[in-house]
This record gives structure tokens, sequence and C-alpha cells, in this order.
């Protein structure tokens, strides 16, 4: 079973991170050093919290580099088969699933 209330702990350590307005640089060190930590312990909402901080670059960078990302989630037929796009949002290569489907 994960842990869905990492979102309690890094949201409001997110907040404080923006309001202090450090060098981006260590903003994003420090949160992805707090992602890491908290997708150890199973942390299963991640993507809830990539969500609420998409406006600030340096933690959407940190997730990203933890494999946390926002994504396209476009629809797409495939043969037939509805496929739900897996790359991040506003990529500009073709929508893709992790069966490998383009359209
Ligand atoms: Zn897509």
């Amino acid at each position: 079973m994960g842990f869905n209330r990492g979102n309690e702990i890094f949201d409001p350590v997110a907040y404080r991170l923006i309001e202090a307005d450090l060098d981006p640089a260590i903003t994003y060190e420090i949160a992805r050093t707090l992602i890491d930590a908290l997708l150890d312990a199973d942390w299963d909402t991640a993507d809830e919290s990539v969500d609420e901080f998409l406006e600030f670059e340096p933690i959407v960078a940190a997730f990203r580099e933890c494999g946390i990302v926002r994504t396209c989630a476009d629809v797409g037929k495939v043969q037939d088969v509805s496929c739900w796009c897996e790359l991040e949002a506003d990529h500009t290569i073709p929508h893709s699933d992790l069966n490998g489907h383009q359209w």
C-alpha cells in the first residue's frame, strides 16, 4: 500500500520555498531531496503535487528528475484500441503510450 499523505508534507514545504524566493538551483535541490525521500517512502500521489506547482519551474524540474511529470493524457485510438498518452504535457513529438502506440 502506498503512502498517500506525502502531499501534506511536500506542499507546505514547497510553498515556503516559493515564498523564500531562493536561488532556483537551491529550490530545485531542496525539492528534489524531499521528493526523493517521499518517493522512497512509497509516496503514490506525487502527481497531485506536480499539478499544484506547475507554475514553478524549479519544482517541476525536480519532479521531472525523479520521474514524475504532468502527463499529456490525450486519448487516441490505435487499431480500434483506446490509448492514453503517457508523455509529459506539451510534448512536441507524436502522442505515445507505454505500449509504444503512437498517434
Ligand atoms: Zn500526448
